[in-house]
Protein backbone atom coordinates (compact mmCIF):
# COMPACT_ATOMS: atom_id res chain seq x y z
CA UNK A 1 0.00 0.00 0.00
CA UNK A 2 1.32 3.16 -0.57
CA UNK A 3 2.61 5.60 2.31
CA UNK A 4 0.92 8.58 3.16
CA UNK A 5 2.52 11.81 2.72
CA UNK A 6 2.28 11.89 6.56
CA UNK A 7 4.76 8.99 6.98
CA UNK A 8 7.21 9.31 3.91
CA UNK A 9 7.98 13.00 5.15
CA UNK A 10 8.53 11.77 8.63
CA UNK A 11 10.35 9.04 7.32
CA UNK A 12 12.75 11.28 5.39
CA UNK A 13 12.52 15.07 6.19
CA UNK A 14 15.09 16.08 9.09
CA UNK A 15 12.22 16.27 12.35
CA UNK A 16 13.25 19.54 12.76
CA UNK A 17 9.43 20.61 13.19
CA UNK A 18 6.46 20.04 14.86
CA UNK A 19 4.03 19.66 11.97
CA UNK A 20 0.49 20.15 12.89
CA UNK A 21 -1.97 16.89 11.75
CA UNK A 22 -2.46 18.91 8.01
CA UNK A 23 -1.51 17.74 4.53
CA UNK A 24 -2.58 21.06 2.68
CA UNK A 25 -3.26 20.72 -0.96
CA UNK A 26 -4.37 24.25 -2.24
CA UNK A 27 -5.73 27.28 -1.61
CA UNK A 28 -7.70 30.42 -2.95
CA UNK A 29 -7.65 33.51 -1.24
CA UNK A 30 -8.07 32.62 2.48
CA UNK A 31 -8.94 29.24 1.88
CA UNK A 32 -7.51 26.34 1.91
CA UNK A 33 -7.92 22.37 1.57
CA UNK A 34 -7.03 20.05 2.96
CA UNK A 35 -6.43 15.76 1.24
CA UNK A 36 -9.96 15.22 2.23
CA UNK A 37 -11.33 18.39 0.60
CA UNK A 38 -12.03 20.02 4.11
CA UNK A 39 -11.86 23.84 3.93
CA UNK A 40 -9.64 25.75 6.41
CA UNK A 41 -9.57 29.39 6.70
CA UNK A 42 -6.26 30.80 7.32
CA UNK A 43 -5.28 32.94 9.35
CA UNK A 44 -1.38 32.46 9.03
CA UNK A 45 -0.73 33.27 5.80
CA UNK A 46 2.25 30.74 6.05
CA UNK A 47 3.55 32.66 8.72
CA UNK A 48 3.03 36.26 7.10
CA UNK A 49 4.27 35.37 3.78
CA UNK A 50 0.99 34.92 1.71
CA UNK A 51 -0.13 38.85 2.08
CA UNK A 52 -1.96 38.43 -1.14
CA UNK A 53 -3.48 35.11 0.10
CA UNK A 54 -3.02 31.47 -1.44
CA UNK A 55 -2.93 31.42 -5.18
CA UNK A 56 -3.41 35.06 -6.03
CA UNK A 57 -4.81 35.40 -9.74
CA UNK A 58 -2.53 38.78 -10.45
CA UNK A 59 0.89 37.18 -8.65
CA UNK A 60 0.38 33.68 -10.33
CA UNK A 61 0.01 35.61 -13.64
CA UNK A 62 2.86 37.54 -12.62
CA UNK A 63 5.24 34.76 -11.80
CA UNK A 64 3.67 32.05 -14.67
CA UNK A 65 5.14 34.83 -17.31
CA UNK A 66 8.36 35.28 -15.71
CA UNK A 67 8.94 31.74 -15.71
CA UNK A 68 8.47 31.48 -19.15
CA UNK A 69 10.67 33.91 -19.94
CA UNK A 70 13.71 33.74 -18.00
CA UNK A 71 14.10 31.85 -14.51
CA UNK A 72 17.73 32.65 -13.54
CA UNK A 73 21.07 34.15 -14.66
CA UNK A 74 23.34 34.34 -11.74
CA UNK A 75 24.29 37.52 -10.01
CA UNK A 76 27.06 38.15 -13.01
CA UNK A 77 24.54 39.18 -14.76
CA UNK A 78 21.84 42.37 -15.16
CA UNK A 79 17.84 41.09 -15.12
CA UNK A 80 15.19 43.61 -15.39
CA UNK A 81 12.73 42.32 -12.42
CA UNK A 82 15.86 42.27 -9.80
CA UNK A 83 16.32 46.37 -10.88
CA UNK A 84 12.70 46.92 -10.92
CA UNK A 85 12.01 45.51 -7.67
CA UNK A 86 15.09 47.59 -6.59
CA UNK A 87 14.15 50.61 -7.25
CA UNK A 88 10.55 50.24 -6.32
CA UNK A 89 11.51 49.67 -3.23
CA UNK A 90 13.46 52.41 -2.85
CA UNK A 91 11.23 55.18 -4.09
CA UNK A 92 8.97 53.42 -1.63
CA UNK A 93 10.36 53.59 1.55
CA UNK A 94 12.95 56.60 0.81
CA UNK A 95 15.94 54.02 1.20
CA UNK A 96 19.12 54.32 -1.32
CA UNK A 97 19.97 51.29 -2.25
CA UNK A 98 19.04 47.26 -1.51
CA UNK A 99 20.59 44.04 -1.48
CA UNK A 100 18.82 41.14 -2.33
CA UNK A 101 18.82 37.66 0.17
CA UNK A 102 16.64 34.54 0.51
CA UNK A 103 15.07 34.58 3.75
CA UNK A 104 14.84 36.82 6.86
CA UNK A 105 17.77 34.96 8.86
CA UNK A 106 19.93 35.82 5.65
CA UNK A 107 18.96 39.46 5.48
CA UNK A 108 19.61 40.09 9.26
CA UNK A 109 23.22 38.65 7.98
CA UNK A 110 23.63 41.18 5.44
CA UNK A 111 22.67 44.15 7.85
CA UNK A 112 24.85 42.57 10.35
CA UNK A 113 27.81 42.45 7.75
CA UNK A 114 26.71 46.10 6.66
CA UNK A 115 26.61 47.68 10.03
CA UNK A 116 30.58 46.26 11.01
CA UNK A 117 31.52 46.78 7.77
CA UNK A 118 30.63 50.79 7.90
CA UNK A 119 32.35 50.92 11.62
CA UNK A 120 35.31 49.18 10.52
CA UNK A 121 36.13 51.59 7.90
CA UNK A 122 35.14 54.51 9.91
CA UNK A 123 36.81 53.37 13.46
CA UNK A 124 38.43 50.17 13.02
CA UNK A 125 38.10 46.42 13.55
CA UNK A 126 37.08 46.70 17.37
CA UNK A 127 34.26 48.84 17.05
CA UNK A 128 31.99 46.08 16.22
CA UNK A 129 29.46 45.13 18.85
CA UNK A 130 25.53 44.68 18.29
CA UNK A 131 23.24 45.46 21.05
CA UNK A 132 20.22 43.60 20.43
CA UNK A 133 17.13 43.29 22.43
CA UNK A 134 15.81 40.24 24.93
CA UNK A 135 12.56 38.71 23.73
CA UNK A 136 13.85 39.12 20.29
CA UNK A 137 13.74 36.68 16.83
CA UNK A 138 16.20 37.22 14.37
CA UNK A 139 16.78 34.03 12.68
CA UNK A 140 18.00 30.82 13.17
CA UNK A 141 21.71 31.32 11.32
CA UNK A 142 24.83 31.02 14.02
CA UNK A 143 24.84 34.61 13.51
CA UNK A 144 21.46 35.70 13.72
CA UNK A 145 20.54 33.09 16.71
CA UNK A 146 23.78 35.38 18.93
CA UNK A 147 21.32 38.13 17.42
CA UNK A 148 18.51 36.59 19.46
CA UNK A 149 18.04 37.65 22.60
CA UNK A 150 16.06 34.66 23.88
CA UNK A 151 18.90 31.92 25.71
CA UNK A 152 16.64 29.12 24.69
CA UNK A 153 18.36 29.89 21.29
CA UNK A 154 21.82 29.60 22.47
CA UNK A 155 22.51 25.77 23.36
CA UNK A 156 23.92 22.81 20.87
CA UNK A 157 25.50 25.04 18.66
CA UNK A 158 29.05 26.58 19.96
CA UNK A 159 30.73 28.78 19.78
CA UNK A 160 28.49 31.28 18.88
CA UNK A 161 29.34 34.74 16.76
CA UNK A 162 30.67 37.03 19.60
CA UNK A 163 29.69 40.80 20.09
CA UNK A 164 25.98 40.08 20.79
CA UNK A 165 24.76 42.23 24.00
CA UNK A 166 21.32 42.35 25.12
CA UNK A 167 19.08 45.22 26.53
CA UNK A 168 15.62 45.25 27.97
CA UNK A 169 12.87 46.21 25.67
CA UNK A 170 11.41 49.68 26.59
CA UNK A 171 13.81 50.12 28.94
CA UNK A 172 15.92 52.89 27.98
CA UNK A 173 18.04 52.78 30.11
CA UNK A 174 19.27 49.31 29.90
CA UNK A 175 20.04 50.07 26.41
CA UNK A 176 22.55 53.33 27.09
CA UNK A 177 24.35 51.13 30.17
CA UNK A 178 25.23 48.75 27.27
CA UNK A 179 26.58 51.60 24.73
CA UNK A 180 30.41 52.03 24.89
CA UNK A 181 33.31 53.01 22.19
CA UNK A 182 32.92 49.97 20.80
CA UNK A 183 29.28 49.75 19.80
CA UNK A 184 28.40 49.73 16.16
CA UNK A 185 24.85 49.20 15.83
CA UNK A 186 21.25 48.42 17.65
CA UNK A 187 19.09 46.02 15.96
CA UNK A 188 15.24 45.26 17.00
CA UNK A 189 11.93 44.55 15.50
CA UNK A 190 9.09 47.24 15.90
CA UNK A 191 6.36 44.21 16.77
CA UNK A 192 7.94 41.77 18.79
CA UNK A 193 6.23 38.83 16.64
CA UNK A 194 7.96 35.65 17.62
CA UNK A 195 8.29 36.84 21.23
CA UNK A 196 4.60 37.21 21.39
CA UNK A 197 3.36 39.88 19.29
CA UNK A 198 4.82 42.67 21.76
CA UNK A 199 4.80 46.23 20.15
CA UNK A 200 7.49 48.85 21.70
CA UNK A 201 6.61 51.92 23.06
CA UNK A 202 7.61 54.94 20.47
CA UNK A 203 9.01 57.19 23.30
CA UNK A 204 11.27 54.05 23.79
CA UNK A 205 12.24 53.69 20.19
CA UNK A 206 12.46 57.43 19.34
CA UNK A 207 14.96 57.89 21.90
CA UNK A 208 17.01 54.59 20.99
CA UNK A 209 16.81 56.61 17.22
CA UNK A 210 18.42 59.61 18.56
CA UNK A 211 21.00 57.62 20.29
CA UNK A 212 22.04 55.87 17.35
CA UNK A 213 22.55 59.15 15.58
CA UNK A 214 23.97 61.25 18.10
CA UNK A 215 26.71 58.43 18.12
CA UNK A 216 27.22 57.54 14.75
CA UNK A 217 25.79 53.82 15.80
CA UNK A 218 23.72 52.14 13.07
CA UNK A 219 20.23 51.30 13.86
CA UNK A 220 18.94 48.13 12.28
CA UNK A 221 15.35 47.62 12.32
CA UNK A 222 14.26 43.64 11.74
CA UNK A 223 10.78 43.70 9.32
CA UNK A 224 10.95 40.59 8.32
CA UNK A 225 7.67 40.05 9.57
CA UNK A 226 6.16 43.32 10.08
CA UNK A 227 7.21 45.19 6.55
CA UNK A 228 5.65 45.04 3.37
CA UNK A 229 2.17 46.35 4.48
CA UNK A 230 1.42 44.12 7.69
CA UNK A 231 1.23 46.50 10.18
CA UNK A 232 -0.69 48.77 7.61
CA UNK A 233 1.67 51.11 6.86
CA UNK A 234 4.48 49.58 4.68
CA UNK A 235 7.40 49.78 6.98
CA UNK A 236 6.13 49.48 10.79
CA UNK A 237 9.20 52.54 11.41
CA UNK A 238 6.66 54.71 9.60
CA UNK A 239 4.31 54.28 12.76
CA UNK A 240 7.20 54.96 14.98
CA UNK A 241 8.46 58.10 12.75
CA UNK A 242 11.54 56.69 12.84
CA UNK A 243 14.29 56.65 9.70
CA UNK A 244 16.21 53.68 10.48
CA UNK A 245 19.66 53.22 8.76
CA UNK A 246 19.03 49.36 7.49
CA UNK A 247 15.61 48.04 7.50
CA UNK A 248 15.29 44.22 6.47
CA UNK A 249 12.52 42.35 5.00
CA UNK A 250 11.53 39.43 3.82
CA UNK A 251 8.31 36.96 4.61
CA UNK A 252 5.51 39.08 3.18
CA UNK A 253 7.36 40.49 0.28
CA UNK A 254 7.81 37.35 -2.21
CA UNK A 255 4.02 36.63 -1.75
CA UNK A 256 4.89 33.33 -1.44
CA UNK A 257 8.30 33.19 -2.95
CA UNK A 258 11.67 33.11 -0.71
CA UNK A 259 13.30 36.91 -0.63
CA UNK A 260 14.81 38.62 1.61
CA UNK A 261 16.32 42.19 1.33
CA UNK A 262 17.94 44.57 3.22
CA UNK A 263 17.57 48.31 2.55
CA UNK A 264 20.52 50.98 3.46
CA UNK A 265 20.41 54.61 4.26
CA UNK A 266 22.90 56.49 1.75
CA UNK A 267 25.24 56.56 4.70
CA UNK A 268 25.77 52.69 4.32
CA UNK A 269 24.62 52.06 0.77
CA UNK A 270 28.13 51.34 -0.59
CA UNK A 271 29.85 50.05 2.92
CA UNK A 272 29.23 46.78 0.69
CA UNK A 273 31.47 46.64 -2.48
CA UNK A 274 32.30 44.50 -4.56
CA UNK A 275 32.74 40.46 -3.79
CA UNK A 276 32.28 41.65 -0.23
CA UNK A 277 29.09 40.08 -0.26
CA UNK A 278 26.61 37.79 -2.34
CA UNK A 279 23.98 34.95 -2.99
CA UNK A 280 23.80 32.75 -5.75
CA UNK A 281 19.73 33.00 -5.72
CA UNK A 282 19.28 36.50 -4.75
CA UNK A 283 17.88 38.92 -6.85
CA UNK A 284 16.40 35.98 -8.94
CA UNK A 285 14.05 36.29 -11.64
CA UNK A 286 11.05 35.11 -10.91
CA UNK A 287 11.05 35.88 -7.05
CA UNK A 288 11.38 39.03 -7.67
CA UNK A 289 8.43 38.91 -10.41
CA UNK A 290 6.44 37.96 -8.06
CA UNK A 291 7.94 40.94 -5.25
CA UNK A 292 6.88 43.21 -8.10
CA UNK A 293 3.34 42.05 -8.22
CA UNK A 294 3.17 42.64 -4.60
CA UNK A 295 4.61 45.97 -4.24
CA UNK A 296 1.92 47.05 -6.96
CA UNK A 297 -0.92 45.68 -4.84
CA UNK A 298 0.22 47.29 -1.80
CA UNK A 299 -0.91 50.58 -2.39
CA UNK A 300 -1.98 53.52 -0.10
CA UNK A 301 -5.50 52.52 -0.25
CA UNK A 302 -4.74 48.75 0.02
CA UNK A 303 -2.53 49.47 3.57
CA UNK A 304 -5.21 51.78 4.69
CA UNK A 305 -7.69 49.13 4.57
CA UNK A 306 -4.93 46.78 6.17
CA UNK A 307 -5.52 49.54 9.13
CA UNK A 308 -9.02 49.56 9.34
CA UNK A 309 -9.55 45.60 9.13
CA UNK A 310 -6.72 45.57 11.72
CA UNK A 311 -8.29 47.44 13.99
CA UNK A 312 -12.23 45.93 13.50
CA UNK A 313 -10.62 42.34 13.88
CA UNK A 314 -8.98 43.68 17.21
CA UNK A 315 -12.35 45.38 18.19
CA UNK A 316 -14.57 41.85 17.58
CA UNK A 317 -11.85 39.82 19.20
CA UNK A 318 -12.13 42.09 22.55
CA UNK A 319 -15.59 41.33 22.48
CA UNK A 320 -15.23 37.40 23.16
CA UNK A 321 -15.11 36.54 27.03
CA UNK A 322 -12.24 35.25 27.28
CA UNK A 323 -9.88 37.30 25.14
CA UNK A 324 -8.09 39.91 27.97
CA UNK A 325 -6.13 41.24 25.32
CA UNK A 326 -5.32 41.90 21.96
CA UNK A 327 -2.04 43.31 20.96
CA UNK A 328 -0.53 44.12 18.17
CA UNK A 329 -0.72 46.50 14.97
CA UNK A 330 -2.36 46.26 11.53
CA UNK A 331 -3.20 42.92 10.60
CA UNK A 332 -0.99 41.15 13.28
CA UNK A 333 -2.38 40.45 16.24
CA UNK A 334 -1.38 38.65 19.70
CA UNK A 335 -4.54 37.41 21.68
CA UNK A 336 -4.33 36.99 25.31
CA UNK A 337 -6.28 34.39 26.46
CA UNK A 338 -8.10 34.33 29.73
CA UNK A 339 -7.68 30.58 30.82
CA UNK A 340 -6.95 28.82 28.06
CA UNK A 341 -3.56 27.37 26.34
CA UNK A 342 -2.84 29.15 23.15
CA UNK A 343 -1.31 25.99 21.70
CA UNK A 344 -4.53 23.76 22.37
CA UNK A 345 -6.61 26.66 20.86
CA UNK A 346 -4.76 26.49 17.74
CA UNK A 347 -4.79 22.51 17.70
CA UNK A 348 -8.54 22.75 18.36
CA UNK A 349 -8.83 25.71 15.39
CA UNK A 350 -7.61 23.16 13.12
CA UNK A 351 -10.54 20.82 13.53
CA UNK A 352 -12.41 23.43 13.57
CA UNK A 353 -11.35 24.79 10.20
CA UNK A 354 -9.08 28.03 11.22
CA UNK A 355 -5.28 28.06 11.13
CA UNK A 356 -3.90 30.18 13.39
CA UNK A 357 -0.64 30.97 14.99
CA UNK A 358 1.21 30.88 18.40
CA UNK A 359 3.56 32.97 19.58
CA UNK A 360 5.05 32.53 23.17
CA UNK A 361 1.43 32.52 25.46
CA UNK A 362 -0.38 34.00 22.77
CA UNK A 363 -2.26 33.05 19.59
CA UNK A 364 -0.91 34.83 16.98
CA UNK A 365 -2.71 35.91 13.83
CA UNK A 366 -1.29 36.79 10.68
CA UNK A 367 -3.68 36.77 7.82
CA UNK A 368 -3.42 37.42 4.42
CA UNK A 369 -3.53 41.49 3.95
CA UNK A 370 -7.08 40.41 1.36
CA UNK A 371 -8.61 39.02 4.07
CA UNK A 372 -12.32 40.84 3.81
CA UNK A 373 -15.00 42.08 6.93
CA UNK A 374 -16.96 38.62 5.61
CA UNK A 375 -14.38 36.36 6.10
CA UNK A 376 -13.14 38.25 9.41
CA UNK A 377 -16.77 37.78 10.95
CA UNK A 378 -16.06 34.02 10.05
CA UNK A 379 -12.82 33.93 11.94
CA UNK A 380 -14.32 35.80 14.62
CA UNK A 381 -17.45 33.30 15.14
CA UNK A 382 -15.22 30.24 15.05
CA UNK A 383 -12.42 32.11 17.32
CA UNK A 384 -15.30 32.62 19.64
CA UNK A 385 -16.86 28.96 19.70
CA UNK A 386 -12.79 27.92 20.84
CA UNK A 387 -12.83 30.16 23.16
CA UNK A 388 -16.06 30.70 24.89
CA UNK A 389 -16.86 26.81 24.91
C1 LIG B 1 10.80 34.99 10.64
C2 LIG B 1 11.72 36.03 11.16
C3 LIG B 1 13.11 35.98 10.91
C4 LIG B 1 13.74 34.81 10.20
O1 LIG B 1 13.34 34.69 8.88
P1 LIG B 1 13.65 33.33 8.06
O2 LIG B 1 13.12 33.62 6.70
O3 LIG B 1 12.94 32.23 8.76
O4 LIG B 1 15.11 33.15 8.08
C5 LIG B 1 13.89 37.02 11.34
N1 LIG B 1 13.36 38.07 12.00
C6 LIG B 1 12.05 38.15 12.26
C7 LIG B 1 11.52 39.35 12.96
C8 LIG B 1 11.18 37.13 11.87
O5 LIG B 1 9.88 37.21 12.16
Amino acid sequence: MAKSVKEIDKKYVTNTYNRYDLEITEGMGVNCYDIDGKEYIDLSSGIGVNSLGFCDMGWVASVTQQVCKLNHTSNLFYSQPCALLAKALCERTGYEKVFFANSGAEANEGAIKTARKYSFDKYGKDRNKIITLINSFHGRTVTTLAATGQDVFHNYFYPFTEGFEYAIANDFDSVKKLVDKNVCAIMMELVQGEGGVIALDKDFVVNVAKLCEANDILLIIDEVQTGVGRTGKFLASEHFGIKPDITTLAKGLGGGLPIGAVLAREKCADTLGYSMHGTTFGGNPIVCAGANYVLARIDEDFLFSVEQKGEYFKEKLLQIDGIEDVSGLGLMLGLKLANKKSSDIVKEGIKKGVIMLTAKEKVRLLPPLVITYDEIDKAVAIIKSLIEN
